[in-house]
C-alpha cells in the first residue's frame, strides 16, 4: 500500500492536475468572495443599526460619522460588541439589584409567602415561611411539594381550588408551627401567579398572616362582655326580686319587711354604680385617645388624701393605715395616682380581718425609681392566683369578694394605670402572713 504522503506527492507534480488544483483555487475564491460580499454588508448594517441604537441609549446621539467608515469594520465591531457587552453588564446589574430589593422586600414582611407552579413543587418560600414550617431537612432538599411543608387539609385545598379555577381564595386556619408548641391562627390569601403577557397562570402565590394574637384579643373582649353582662346582670336581678316583693307587700299592706329590702336594693344599687365607674375607668384608660395629665405630685400628701377617705370603712373594722417612707415629688397624673392608692388601700381593707393594718410606703429605689408599696398582714393571697390577680374580673373567691363590694376590675385597672405612666406593678404574697403590691415608676418623667 501506498503512503498518503507519496499519494500528494504524485498529485503536486502532476502538471496538469496542479494547474487545474490552482485555477479552482482562485475561482472559489472569488466565489466566495461574491457571496460574502452581501452578507458581510448585512453584519454591517446590523452592527450599524446595533451601535445606532446603542450610542443613542447609552449617550443620547445620532452621530452616525461615528461608524460611517465601512472600511473599519473590524473596530466597528470591536466598538458594537463592547457597548452591548456593557449594556448587558447595566442590564445585568439591575436585574440582579431588583431581585436583591425583591428578596430583602419579601423577607421584610411579617406574613410568610410560599410560591408554588401548577403541579404544587414549591417554587419560592420567604424566611417568615421557612421558620414557620420548613424544617432544616427540609430546607436542604432540591425539591419540595407544597404537602410536605403543611399537611393540613384547609390550605391543600385552598391552594388546589386557586389552580383549579385559576382565581384567588381567603381562609382562616388553625395550624401548628415550628416557632412553639402552641397552635397558631392564620388568615390565608391564595392568587394566581400570571404570565404578564398571555395572562395564562403559570403558578400560585400563598401568604400566610399570623393573626394569633387578634383571635386572643377578640376572645378577651368576647370574654369581658359576657362578664361585664354577668357582673351587671346580678346586682340587677336581685334589685328587681326585691322591688316585685315590695310591690306585692304595699298591695296586701305587709310592709314590715320593707325597710331592710330597700337597703338590699339600695346596697345593689351602689354595687351597680361602682361596676359601671370601673367599666367606664377601663374603657377610659383603653381608649386611644386616653391621655395622661402629668403634673409634679407630692406621694405623701396624695397619700394622706386617700387615707382620709378610706377612714370611715377602716374604722369600721378597726384597721389602722399609716404612710411611711419618703419620695420626692415626680411626674404622674395626680387624679391617676389617687385611683391606684384607693384600689389597693380599699383591697387591703376589704380582705384583711379586723384589727389588722396597712401601710402605704414610699421609697426610691437603686435605679432612682419611684416605688409605692401597699403592704397589709392579712391572710395573703395563694400563689397560684398571683400570675392571673391582675386580669379583669378575676377574683379569688367570687362570692366572698363581691359581699365584700369587690367588682373584679380594681387591680387590672391599677396595672392599665401603671403601664400608661411607663411603668408597672407587681405582687408579693404568703398565705397567712399578708400581701404587698409594689408599683414602680420610672425615672426623669
Ligand atoms: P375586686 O374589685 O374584686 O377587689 P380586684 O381586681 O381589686 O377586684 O382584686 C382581685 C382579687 O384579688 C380580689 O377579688 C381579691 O380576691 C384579691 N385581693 C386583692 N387585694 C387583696 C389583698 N390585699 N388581700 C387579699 N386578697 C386580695
Amino acid at each position: 500500500m501506498l503512503d498518503s504522503r507519496y499519494q500528494v506527492r504524485a498529485f503536486i507534480y502532476n502538471e496538469n492536475l496542479l494547474n487545474f488544483f490552482l485555477a479552482s483555487l482562485i475561482l472559489s475564491a472569488i466565489t466566495s468572495y461574491r457571496l460574502a460580499k452581501p452578507i458581510h454588508k448585512v453584519i454591517l448594517k446590523a452592527l450599524r443599526i446595533s451601535n445606532k441604537r446603542i450610542f443613542g441609549e447609552i449617550f443620547q446621539t445620532d452621530d452616525e460619522d461615528l461608524l460611517d467608515d465601512e472600511s473599519d469594520s473590524i473596530s466597528e465591531l470591536e466598538i458594537a460588541l463592547d457597548k452591548i457587552h456593557t449594556k448587558m453588564k447595566r442590564r445585568k446589574a439591575l436585574y440582579l439589584q431588583s431581585q436583591e430589593e425583591a428578596q430583602a422586600f419579601m423577607s421584610a414582611v411579617s406574613e410568610g409567602l410560599v410560591s408554588i407552579n401548577v403541579d404544587e413543587k414549591i417554587h419560592y418560600f420567604n424566611s417568615q415561611f421557612a421558620a414557620q414550617f420548613l424544617t432544616g431537612r427540609q430546607l436542604g432538599q432540591e425539591s419540595l411539594s407544597l404537602k410536605d411543608a403543611i399537611r393540613d387539609s384547609d390550605v391543600l385545598e385552598g391552594f388546589e381550588k386557586t389552580i383549579r379555577e385559576h382565581k384567588g381564595n381567603r381562609f382562616t386556619v388553625k395550624l401548628a408551627t415550628l416557632l412553639d408548641n402552641q397552635p397558631r391562627y392564620f388568615s390565608v390569601s391564595v392568587n394566581p401567579i400570571r404570565n404578564e403577557k398571555t395572562k395564562v397562570m403559570y403558578g400560585v402565590v400563598g401568604i400566610f398572616h399570623d393573626i394569633t394574637e387578634l383571635k386572643k384579643a377578640e376572645q378577651i373582649r368576647i370574654d369581658f362582655v359576657g362578664n361585664a353582662s354577668h357582673e351587671l346582670r346580678t346586682p340587677l336581678t336581685s334589685i328587681k326580686g326585691y322591688i316585685d316583693t315590695l310591690k306585692e307587700d304595699f298591695k296586701t299592706g305587709q310592709i314590715q319587711q320593707a325597710g331592710k329590702f330597700l337597703d338590699i336594693v339600695s346596697r345593689n344599687i351602689d354595687r351597680l354604680m361602682d361596676l359601671v365607674n370601673d367599666l367606664l375607668s377601663i374603657s377610659a384608660l383603653e381608649s386611644a385617645n386616653s391621655e395622661l395629665r402629668l403634673e409634679i405630685i407630692h406621694p405623701l400628701q396624695i397619700s394622706e388624701h386617700v387615707v382620709a377617705e378610706m377612714a370611715v370603712l377602716a374604722a369600721e373594722k378597726n384597721i389602722s393605715i399609716r404612710v411611711i417612707g419618703e419620695a420626692p415629688p415626680f411626674t404622674a397624673d395626680a387624679h391617676k395616682l389617687e385611683q391606684i392608692l384607693r384600689n389597693l388601700v380599699s383591697n387591703a381593707v376589704k380582705y384583711i380581718p379586723q384589727g389588722r393594718t396597712v401601710q402605704i410606703r414610699w421609697e426610691k429605689d437603686q435605679k432612682n425609681h419611684v416605688v409605692l408599696r401597699v403592704i397589709d398582714d392579712g391572710q395573703g393571697i395563694s400563689g397560684e392566683h398571683l400570675d392571673r390577680l391582675f386580669e379583669r374580673f378575676y377574683r379569688i373567691d367570687k362570692g366572698r369578694t363581691r359581699d365584700a363590694g369587690g367588682t373584679g376590675l380594681g387591680l387590672a385597672i391599677v396595672k392599665h394605670i401603671m403601664q400608661s405612666h411607663g411603668g408597672n406593678v407587681s405582687v408579693k404574697s404568703v398565705e397567712g402572713k399578708g400581701s404587698e403590691f409594689i408599683c414602680t415608676f420610672p425615672v426623669g418623667r
